[in-house]
């Protein structure tokens, strides 16, 4: 299997992260992975394991991936014998989703359709990619949950991008830039990575809100912001919460987003929403009718992405079941969500159907209380938090009381791999019912 995955990754990566790999037992069923550090198996979780994973099935279909760290193994030990990864690289150009700092290609202005609830936004985030660095500095970009601020940051690359196909533009979420900063310190290579982000002409910086409580992110974040600030370098950076509501922000950070612009998105009106529809509908080659967009359109209220995903579900179903996508077929589908259940499921209601199943208080399950009794409770939370919603890790994470976003990834694969002991697996179908039914 190594040799598979040596071939799939580049050199340096496989050095780091799959050589050191140890199989610790093969079981019949599971292969478990020996790593030297959670840090370790944190950072192939979030990588590689798809890759590891993919690799297995191609051996045995049956076999379970276990990750695991060695018993006995301290972290300073990886300092010294692990090679230090490469830092990421300003990508010369956009190339697919989201993941390690890149763009996805859809997130452009052409597709981002503007109306009230947004056009303050939109305008300033075209201005700032007509003038980077001299119109709006930083630009704060603030809104809810899936109303469309990772859209406009990205569209700003795009558009900086396409004036000018040099432009080091660099965007990346907050988590990447915390993982940048710890490894920097870990491996002693801070001077690199603040070097890389320093040469940048502009830093998008998605959800900075989980930057709270990271003090020396913050001082990292500070200094870089300060050294592309004096360079008339553009900075933008989107939150779900407005500085002053960031908890455990330092003052000086807080005043670097207020000298430049703050804009914040709102729910789209109904308009705004029948137009996104279409929109995304033509962008798909979807064929639906006006009737049908108004339905959707009325029907999900408060969030782009839902709406998005509404329709997606509508296509799907009318697809499979060969059908034409009529008003009446879209009620069919919607039915949940007009009854306020069913695709509107948010963190927050797993939280509390977790706590009545369990019987366990709400804040009990937010808190850092260990044991059993709470700490099972809270990863089967987690787990269907990823399950039902949209929600990532960080966000996850945030839900159960501000749990760093490798306790949610954790927990996620704790109860992914115990699902067939009979405990767990009655506990998740049976919230699970709650929740669906
Ligand atoms: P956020 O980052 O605020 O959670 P996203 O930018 O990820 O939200 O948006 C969620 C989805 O909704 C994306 O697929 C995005 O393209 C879409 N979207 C949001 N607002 C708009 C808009 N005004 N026009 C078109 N699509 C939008
Ligand atoms: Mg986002």
């Amino acid at each position: 299997m190594k040799t598979a995955l040596r071939a799939r990754l580049n050199p340096q990566n496989y050095a780091t992260w799959i050589a050191p790999l140890r199989a610790t037992s093969e079981q019949g069923d599971s292969l478990t992975l020996a790593t030297n550090s959670v840090f370790q198996l944190d950072w192939i979780n979030d990588h590689y394991r798809d890759v590891v994973e993919e690799e297995l099935v191609k051996i045995s279909s049956e076999t379970r991936l276990e990750l695991i760290v060695a018993e006995g193994e301290i972290e300073e030990q990886i300092t010294s014998e692990l090679p230090a990864p490469a830092p990421r690289v300003v990508p010369a150009a956009p190339k697919e989703p989201e993941t390690g700092g890149t763009m996805n290609r859809r997130y452009t202005f052409s597709t981002f359709v503007t109306g009230p609830s947004n056009q303050l936004a939109s305008a300033a985030a075209l201005q700032v990619s007509d003038k980077p660095g001299s119109a709006y500095n930083p630009l704060f970009i603030f809104g809810r949950v899936g109303l469309g601020k990772t859209h406009l940051l990205q569209a700003i690359g795009h558009s900086i991008l396409k004036k000018n196909a040099a432009a080091r533009v660099q965007y990346l979420t907050t988590e990447q830039f915390i993982n940048d900063v710890i490894q920097g310190i870990r491996f002693d290579r801070m001077d690199e990575i603040r070097k890389m982000y320093r040469a940048c002409d502009v830093l998008l910086i998605d959800d900075i809100q989980f930057i709270a409580g990271k003090e020396t992110c913050q001082v990292e974040f500070f200094h870089t912001f300060n050294a592309l600030y004096d360079a008339r370098k553009q900075v933008v950076v989107t939150s779900d919460k407005l500085p002053h509501e960031i908890k455990d922000l330092e003052e000086r950070v807080k005043t670097r987003f207020q000298w430049g612009l703050i804009v914040d998105l709102q729910p789209p009106e109904l308009e705004t929403r029948v137009a996104i529809v279409k929109k995304k509908a033509e962008t798909d080659s979807i064929p639906i009718s006006d009737d049908v967009a108004m339905f959707i359109a009325q029907s999900v209220r408060s969030n782009v992405r839902e709406l998005e995903g509404s329709l997606i579900r509508i296509s799907a179903y009318a697809s499979l079941q060969n059908q034409e996508i009529s008003v009446a077929l879209a009620k069919a589908i919607l039915k949940d969500v007009m009854a306020g259940k069913g695709q509107a499921l948010t963190c927050e209601a797993i939280v509390k159907a977790v706590s009545n199943h369990f019987d366990v208080k709400i804040g009990d399950l937010k808190s850092t209380k260990r044991g059993r009794a709470i700490a099972l409770p809270r990863q089967i939370a987690m787990y269907l938090c990823r399950r039902h919603t949209g929600a990532s890790y960080p966000e996850i994470g945030q839900a159960l009381g501000g749990k760093d976003h490798t306790t949610a990834l954790n927990a996620f694969n704790r109860i992914k791999e115990r699902l067939d002991t009979p405990d767990v697996r009655r506990h998740v179908d049976e919230i699970e019912r709650l929740l669906l039914d």
